[in-house]
């Protein structure tokens, strides 16, 4: 919007994973999502940003089931041909050892330049870094970091790359702070820390996501040092960075949050959370809310968009045709993926998460006298996808269960493994409802919903992440549980099944069954309300306003 005719600060983005493309497996799930929309409407609003990513050889693991619908994970190489050779490698020390990463460029998915190292190189006894996408924890996910944020500025010095802001998108890019630190320090001016980290700052910006205490990584201050990743920075220099009450672990949210000028949460509602969660963070950046928006050429369906701008009666109708459409693609796509042929006549409703506990992508199953019976006729059809991370046995276990209820309730409960883009797209356009039930305020933001939002698939969610912000109940979709938080968490999965229960039986399947006329104006507003307003353009706007002015 007027934007780009001004002189604009030249962004470099960090981050760990991008989802590009379904088959371009360098993502992992929404962070690689976002990071992905985030170039794609880069490019098309011609704002001066560029990525620096790893070129990861096989990625996030395929997610399949075995005989007994246990998760395993698969790893395979991928190789990619669209990939161009830039000429550069830049070198990193890691536990001391010279370490070559080279330096891909990819810009055929409609994105900004995307960089990418790859440290998978003849000459690199440790060519394995670049190798699993958070396959690993300690030492081997800060050699990674080490490449990404350090040989991610020295890509930009190699290939000439001009700077005026350093993005880091979660806390896994922080050592691109040091090797800026480093720069400062060792360089010309030779300046001290203090003056270092005072100029770097004024430079680097951070954008924080999970709320959870645990998803935010930390070491301890000796692993970093071993590793090498402190560069020139002193052990006390490292506690000041990174650490609260215990002086040997560094966490690299706080180091964040202490290296940024500015840094931003993911959502409004996010925003007061991570304000809480770090608010004993001495000196660091005021955290501010940017709630995510979705690149919509991406995910959205053009008809249905097209469809929704009219209001008299035909329009309605072709806005329940296109639907239709996609429905049934949706449908034949699960007969083919699964065997099983959900009725295209009958409510959908879609849920796809990563499977960790606070999703509670059970919660629907919690009571079966209510439920069964609605499964049984086919009144309610359910449709689950989502990965467990590889080393988390109480994720398998949540899809183990959700596998277990689609053999339970074969005709109107399906399981599609190895959640991906293209799942995710087909979900998100075809069924009649999108389903989301987190333990509030856990979900930061959340962009799967958005997505549904714009292609006329209904929210029916907990008002949490970004749905708080969209929601008008009964017009554009449904919230449930009114935003109750109780301490304990048995009392609040109760109170939460039971008003999903309500709103589900006394909302949602009668307007879907005998209110037609009512549903497809929710369609229409569902959509209108919120394609600008969730869209990663209106988000890239707000990214140059508040964070990096
Ligand atoms: C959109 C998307 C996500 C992010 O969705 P959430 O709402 O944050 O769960 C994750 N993975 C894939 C494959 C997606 O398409």
């Amino acid at each position: 919007m007027g934007k780009k005719n001004k002189n604009l600060p030249r962004v470099a983005y960090f981050c760990m994973e991008y989802g590009l493309q379904s088959d371009f497996k360098i993502y992992a799930g929404g962070l690689g999502i976002l990071a992905g929309d985030y170039l794609k409407g880069a490019k098309d609003h011609d704002f001066p940003i560029v990525g620096l990513g790893i070129m990861w050889k096989q990625g996030y693991g395929d997610q399949m089931l075995d005989e007994n619908g246990q998760p395993f994970d698969a790893y395979r190489n991928r190789k990619y041909d669209f990939l161009k050779d830039t000429g550069v490698t830049v070198d990193v020390l890691i536990r001391n050892v010279n370490v070559k990463c080279k330096v891909w460029l990819v810009e055929k998915f409609g994105n900004a330049p995307l960089y990418l190292l790859d440290t998978d190189l003849p000459e690199n006894a440790d060519a394995w870094i670049s190798g699993q996408l958070y396959g690993w924890f300690g030492e081997e996910r800060i050699a990674q970091e080490i490449v990404l944020g350090i040989g991610g500025v020295k890509a930009l010095r190699a290939l000439g790359h001009e700077v005026d802001i350093y993005h880091f998108n979660e806390g896994h890019a922080l050592f691109a702070g040091f090797e800026l630190l480093r720069e400062q320090m060792e360089g010309e001016d030779g300046l001290s820390f203090k003056k270092a980290l005072k100029k770097v700052k004024k430079q680097v910006v951070f954008t924080t996501h999970t709320p959870i205490v645990q998803g935010n990584e930390s070491h301890p201050i000796d692993r970093i040092e071993y590793m090498g990743a402190n560069l020139c920075l002193k052990r006390k220099h490292l506690v000041k960075l990174g650490c609260l009450d215990d002086e040997n672990l560094f966490n690299m949210t706080v180091g964040a949050l202490r290296m940024s000028k500015k840094s931003n949460a993911v959502a409004q509602l996010h925003g007061e959370t991570a304000n809480k969660m770090w608010k004993d963070v001495k000196k660091r950046s005021s955290i501010t809310a940017i709630t995510n928006g979705i690149h919509v050429p991406t995910w959205v369906d053009p008809a249905i968009l097209a469809a929704a701008e009219g209001k008299k009666e035909q329009d309605f109708d072709k806005l329940w045709e296109v639907h239709y459409k996609n429905k049934k693609a949706l449908v034949g796509f699960i007969e083919k993926r699964n065997g099983v042929k959900l009725d295209v006549n009958k409510l959908i409703i879609g849920f796809s998460r990563r499977a960790v506990a606070y999703k509670r992508s059970d919660l629907i199953f919690r009571n079966p006298k209510i439920i069964e019976p609605l499964l049984k006729n086919q009144t309610v059809q359910l449709v689950f996808s989502g990965k467990a991370h590889p080393l988390d046995d109480a994720g398998k276990a949540i899809i183990a269960n959700l596998v277990a209820m689609s053999k339970k309730y074969p005709k109107s409960v399906v399981f599609l493994t190895d959640y991906d883009m293209t799942i995710g797209a087909a979900l998100t356009r075809g069924a009649d409802v999108w389903l989301n039930n987190p333990v509030r305020p856990k979900e930061a933001s959340g962009t799967s919903g958005m997505k549904a939002s714009m292609n006329g698939v209904l929210n029916l969610s907990i008002l949490d992440g970004w749905w708080p912000e969209a929601c008008e109940h009964g017009v554009n979709g449904w919230q449930f549980g009114d935003a109750k938080e109780l301490e304990d968490p048995a009392a609040q999965d109760l109170h939460d099944m039971n008003a999903l229960y309500k709103t589900l039986t006394e909302e949602v399947v009668p307007t879907f069954y005998e209110n037609q006329p009512k549903w497809r104006k929710m369609m229409r507003k569902s959509i209108r309300s919120t394609n600008y307003q969730f869209s990663v353009e209106r988000m890239l706007e707000e990214y140059y306003d508040l964070l990096y002015c």
